[in-house]
């Protein structure tokens, strides 16, 4: 069993800390002073330069193919890379990819909307989740209506990522009641101009999600993505197919934070020594870099999974759930060991523990994980006492 990397991969791994710590963080003071004065955190002109900084080093479609231009770098080198972009809080992300249902679209829906998402051109976003539907995801209502050749589309949408900066959505509605998920629930491309609406939804985070609006929205058949009724499916397939992500960004924040604690702890004083020489500190010391070495590998080895072709939905839902939990503890106790300095906005902790917590909530809650790990064990959809199998 070997857990090294090579040495291509570790020269990958090196360049992106580089990059990181010498472009991106020194932005940060900047991204805290722009977000608390109500804007976004990073300029989108800053963001498309830094972007282009990167794709002259390579880094461009870190897991897009390469016949898209990608570098189709594979699970596990992304999973390393979102470990490194993990380490800061400016909200970068190398240009160059989409999501991966669009690969499922027809020639022409690949070049009106894949390729230009991927150049940059174009901006997407990913509904299901619904007021009355969010983990339940199975009992959307939002309706598709099949008129002459269009569908005609009603319904609410909420919590969208980027849905108020996207000028297209991969939206899934009910065109079959009968049938539902099995058969009854379709994906389609709805460009803005098509009628929807997005109001912005503040939250305690920077991530700004929005509720759309479809009101008589008319979609032109060729605008079906995928299959016709298979939209769930199409959906829950591109959901599983990245979850290892979430856990390993948090890695990376997590293992900046520690150490942003261990420095402190050696320097601040208490009762005429560093609080680093006290066992209670000592101990969420230990425990955080314990935790953080538990979510990095079972993480890599969900990645690993996706990168081998296996099914990786078990592996995924056990990191994902283990990744974001851990998180919220290594933040909790960084901040605890900065005292009162940890609760002001002169640090940035405060920040991430705001928005560290939506990794409990988002892309599958806490217990729906739960719930996905014990029924596979129940129905013997996994095993115990496996390995790498
Ligand atoms: C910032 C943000 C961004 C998001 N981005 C997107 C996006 O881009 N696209 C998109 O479609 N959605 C998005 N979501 C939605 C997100 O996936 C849902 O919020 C999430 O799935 C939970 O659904 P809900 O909020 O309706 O909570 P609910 O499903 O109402 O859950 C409420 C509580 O009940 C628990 N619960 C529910 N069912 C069960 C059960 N069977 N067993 C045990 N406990 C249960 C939940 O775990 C939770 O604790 C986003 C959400 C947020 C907050």
């Amino acid at each position: 069993m070997d857990f090294s990397l090579s040495s291509e991969e570790r020269q990958i791994r090196d360049t992106i800390r580089s990059f990181v710590e010498r472009e991106v963080m020194p932005l940060e003071p900047e991204v805290l002073r722009n977000e608390r004065a109500g804007g976004p955190g990073i300029d989108p002109e800053v963001l498309r330069d830094l972007r282009l900084k990167g794709k002259k080093m390579g880094f461009w479609g870190i897991n897009t193919p390469e016949e898209y231009g990608g570098a189709a770098l594979g699970p596990v080198m992304s999973a390393i890379i979102a470990m490194e972009l993990g380490r800061t809080f400016v909200p970068f992300s190398f240009g160059g990819s989409a999501d991966n249902i669009l690969y499922g679209g027809t020639e022409e829906q690949k070049k009106r909307y894949l390729i230009p998402t991927i150049e940059g051109e174009r901006r997407s976003c990913f509904a299901i989740t619904e007021p009355g539907a969010g983990s339940d995801a199975r009992n959307i209502s939002t309706r598709a209506v099949k008129d002459g050749g269009d569908w005609v589309i009603n319904g609410e949408k909420t919590f969208i990522t980027g849905g108020n900066e996207a000028d297209f959505v991969m939206v899934f509605a009910v065109t079959d009641p009968e049938k539902g998920a099995n058969g009854g629930t379709t994906c389609f491309l709805v460009d803005r101009d098509m009628g929807w609406r997005s109001t912005p939804i503040p939250t305690m985070g920077q991530w700004g999600p929005a509720s759309l609006v479809f009101e008589d929205v008319r979609v032109p058949e060729e605008n079906v993505l995928g299959e016709l009724g298979w939209g769930f499916a199409l959906a829950m397939q591109w959901i599983g197919q990245g979850r290892y992500m979430i856990p390993a960004g948090a890695v990376g924040s997590a293992e900046r934070m520690l150490q942003m604690a261990v420095d402190y702890a050696k320097i601040r004083t208490s009762m005429g020594q560093p609080i680093a020489e006290y066992q209670a500190i000592q101990w969420m010391i230990a425990d955080s870099q314990v935790e953080i070495e538990a979510a990095k590998w079972l993480t890599l080895y969900a990645a690993w999974q996706v990168q081998q072709g296996m099914d990786a939905r078990h592996a995924s839902s056990i990191a994902k759930l283990n990744g974001a939990i851990m998180a919220n503890q290594v933040v909790d106790r960084v901040l605890q060991i900065h005292g009162g300095m940890g609760y002001t906005k002169e640090l940035p902790v405060e920040r991430w523990y705001r928005e560290l917590r939506l990794l409990r909530i988002f892309e599958g809650t806490d217990e729906i994980q739960r719930r996905t790990i014990a029924r596979n064990l129940i129905k013997g959809h996994a095993r115990l006492g496996t390995i790498g199998e």
